[in-house]
């Protein structure tokens, strides 16, 4: 196994990432910035570095901070969590380069699958059924576009290829305002990612997101953990997920996991992945792959037993999968609520002082959080401060573990979205199961 790792991440996933290395006996390394000294995983780590001032480009994001972290405390690896570095491919060959194991896939995937165009063209290749859209970016020839606008017929969505986080995306019901969508978004992503290229995609005017989870080693196997339902969301971003996702048969998901499992053969994939899909109609479209673990990788574990954190720890230390895809069983069903640290209606981020904190428990409770009573939000970073698990054996035992675990948590001297998930776990629409993408902004009345 990995003697040492940097975990070069913060709050809850920090913890996590932690939490496994400790079952394996690994030495770990929090490299942190300053505003995040007295976080959970810091106070536990073995040994802490920080790496710079609160801002995220000058500590979190900064690669020769990061890399001479490892060099200094001897590490061998470098588990980068979600966010931050966990995507970004130049960090990845640098850590490599530097003679470091990158816990995640090669370089050259992530940057495959990091540029949108790429990633789908290496999808389709790999028999993955994508969203009808343009062939590859969209050029400087108005008319052109319109031509490849109507082609694939209104409404459309214009989104940035290397855009990301729910940004870079616009949705354009008409062809008098096509023309102008393409320019902001090109001018903004320009901007917020460097690289203004922009493609064109029918809009699907309410799907359900759902995402094959994957896993592989070095050694060519490759196994699907089945799916995730996470259509609940508000600006494009995540507010819970469940495992399997409602009214999905078992048949469908062996055929889209196996397409999926199959790409990842094709692709030289290694790690934990994930394969997001539009599902609209009793049909999936490929959106885009994440090469990294994900905020709502829990529920899948829960469901399957299988912990995807300590198997990324296997495949980094060159070992085989420890199952095959056959011993790989669904039992019962798991729903994550991410908690954060926002106004309940209003969104606005909240950070601050937690004056008192009571984690909820019970059987099937799962609660993945750095908070302590007298933490200190900080308000530089993303404003997801834990997620609140559970796992029933079926839909409706999870429902009602999760609503009674929302009720016993105690969340004091800040705004939580606690009250939202009070609200959606009593939900009809949610409690019948499998609603659309634009569900959840419906309901609040969220108009675009
Ligand atoms: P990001 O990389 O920013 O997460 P994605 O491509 O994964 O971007 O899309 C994020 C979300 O945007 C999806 O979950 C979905 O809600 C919406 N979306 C993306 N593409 C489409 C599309 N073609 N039609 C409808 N909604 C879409």
């Amino acid at each position: 196994m990995l003697t040492k790792i940097i975990i070069a991440n913060r709050g809850e996933i920090a913890l996590r990432i932690l939490r496994a290395c400790r079952e394996f006996g690994i030495r770990t390394v929090a490299v942190h910035s300053m505003a995040d000294r007295d976080l959970k995983h810091v106070r536990l780590a073995d040994e802490s570095v920080c790496i710079g001032p609160p801002a995220s480009s000058e500590s979190y994001l900064d690669i020769p901070a990061v890399v001479s972290a490892a060099e200094v405390t001897d590490a061998v690896a470098i588990h980068p969590g979600y966010g931050f570095l966990s995507e970004n491919a130049d960090f990845a060959e640098r850590v490599e380069q530097s003679g470091f194991i990158f816990i995640g896939p090669r370089p050259e995937t992530i940057r495959l699958m990091g540029d949108k165009l790429s990633a789908i063209a290496a999808m389709r290749a790999a028999g993955i059924p994508c969203v009808p859209g343009s062939d590859g970016s969209v050029g400087d020839d108005p008319g052109e576009t319109l031509r490849i606008a109507r082609d694939i017929g209104y409404p459309v969505i214009v989104k940035a290829t290397g855009g990301g986080g729910g940004r870079g995306m616009r949705v354009v019901h008409a062809e008098a305002s096509l023309l102008d969508a393409v320019s902001l978004t090109r001018a903004e992503a320009g901007t917020a990612f460097g690289n203004d290229a922009v493609y064109l995609e029918k809009y699907l005017e309410n799907p359900r997101h759902i995402e094959f989870q994957v896993l592989a080693d070095t050694h060519g196997n490759v196994v699907h953990l089945g799916e995730r339902d996470c259509s609940m969301q508000r600006r494009h971003q995540k507010v819970l997920e469940e495992a399997p996702a409602p009214g999905i048969d078992a048949d469908v998901r062996e055929a889209m996991g196996a397409r999926c499992a199959t790409a990842c053969r094709k692709i030289g994939y290694r790690g934990a992945g994930t394969f997001e899909f539009l599902y609209e109609d009793g049909k999936f479209y490929f959106i885009e792959m994440n090469t990294r673990l994900q905020v709502e990788h829990p529920v899948t574990e829960l469901v399957t037993g299988i912990d995807i954190v300590k198997t990324q720890l296997r495949v980094a230390a060159g070992e085989e999968l420890p199952f095959m895809q056959d011993d790989i069983r669904l039992h019962g069903h798991a729903i994550e609520c991410r908690i954060n640290a926002e106004h309940p209606t209003t969104f606005r981020p909240s950070p601050g002082t937690i004056s008192l904190f009571h984690p909820p428990g019970g059987p099937g409770i799962r609660l993945d959080s750095h908070i302590y009573t007298g933490y200190e939000v900080p308000p530089y970073y993303d404003s997801m401060i834990g997620k609140l698990i559970a796992h029933g054996e079926t839909r409706e035992f999870a429902i009602a573990r999760v609503s009674t675990a929302l009720e016993e948590i105690v969340i004091e001297g800040i705004d939580t979205n606690i009250p939202l998930h009070r609200e959606l776990c009593r939900d009809a629409a949610f409690l019948a199961g499998g609603t659309g993408i634009g569900y959840l902004e419906r309901k609040l009345g969220i108009d675009h």
